[in-house]
């Protein structure tokens, strides 16, 4: 019993916070990060975005001392481009997407927005600059309205619908008997993986952030939901400075640049035809998910057919 009052009264914590209203979801994620490492300086400044341009500089991370993660990490993104991370699991992406958060800081290196150290700014001028569109979207308990305004609590009830279309799922919403007040999160309706993806989308547009940050859903979506989910985002990163975990390499053939992790280091870059001439890891990737994607497509062929 002993052992379980601290989780509890944690939890608890957590929720009262929730209930108190915070400001932004990011605030949510950076709670249950248990060990709260990240502290604004005295003299923190707001970020100042002029373009919103991204640079990971020579970047070194670990959790734990003992197991280095990212070992010298080095990229830019331009205003308003796109880069993917690619690369096998465990390598390092979604730290990568953490650590421009800040939710760590680094051990060395520097990770730069418009040139300003982001160890340097309040964190939650980061924060609202950043649109995150984690890989688990976590959803509040209360309508869907509710959870798609938090990207913008001002938003009227019609820009909440405009982004729920937007974002490929107001017809899915549109057909809940409660519509736009259905209650969703653990107490009520369960929404899928792709579902729930959808709304931090909706929500994404609605914050119109001059950075994104997006951790692509896994392959456990079918090919279906994962295009919808693709138009949607295509939508919300057009000009703006995106960063895209992919999972699905036919997702990132149209970025600037593609990183391919590997073991906290960047084993290639380039654009996707420089990277299938090279004839490296990413093509080695890039066949292995063609042969995947052939071999359902002559499964599900095979099986309307009987
Ligand atoms: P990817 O997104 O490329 O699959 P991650 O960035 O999530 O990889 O993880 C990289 C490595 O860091 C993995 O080995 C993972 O186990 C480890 N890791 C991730 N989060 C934590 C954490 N909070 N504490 C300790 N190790 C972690
Ligand atoms: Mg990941």
């Amino acid at each position: 019993l002993m052992q379980l009052s601290v989780p509890l009264n944690f939890i608890g914590f957590i929720y009262r916070e929730i209930r108190q209203g915070l400001t932004d979801i990011e605030q949510m994620f950076a709670l249950l990060d248990v060990k709260q490492e990240v502290v604004d300086q005295p003299q923190a400044r707001p970020l100042a975005v002029s373009h919103g341009a991204v640079e990971f500089r020579d970047v070194h991370f670990s959790y734990d001392p003992a197991r280095p993660i990212l070992k010298g990490v080095s990229f830019e993104v331009p205003a308003g481009k796109t880069i993917a991370i690619v690369g096998p699991s465990g390598a390092g992406k979604s730290t990568i997407s953490r650590l421009l958060f800040r939710f760590y800081d680094i051990q060395s290196g520097s990770v730069l927005i418009d040139g300003q150290d982001i160890r340097d700014v309040t964190q939650e001028s980061l924060r609202a600059a950043i649109g995150m569109v984690p890989q688990d979207t976590v959803l509040f308990n209360d309508t869907i309205a509710y959870n798609i305004r938090y990207g913008r609590t001002d938003a009227s009830d019609e820009e909440v619908k405009k982004a729920a279309e937007l974002a490929q799922i107001g017809a899915f919403i549109d057909r809940l008997p409660d519509g736009y007040k259905a209650m969703v999160g653990e107490r009520g309706l369960k929404l899928s993986g792709g579902e729930k993806q959808r709304v931090a989308i909706a929500r994404t547009i609605l914050k119109a952030p001059p950075i994104l940050m997006l951790d692509e859903a896994t392959s456990a979506l079918d090919t279906h939901t994962e295009q919808e989910i693709q138009a949607a985002l295509d939508l919300v990163s057009r000009g703006r400075t995106t960063i895209v975990i992919a999972h699905r390499l036919s997702t990132v053939i149209g970025a600037d640049e593609i990183i391919v992790l590997k073991d906290g280091r960047i084993a290639e870059r380039g654009t996707h035809l420089a990277l299938l001439r090279k004839e490296g890891l990413y093509a080695s990737m890039w066949a292995r998910q063609r042969e995947a994607s052939e071999a359902e497509e002559r499964l599900r062929i095979a099986r309307e057919s009987d």
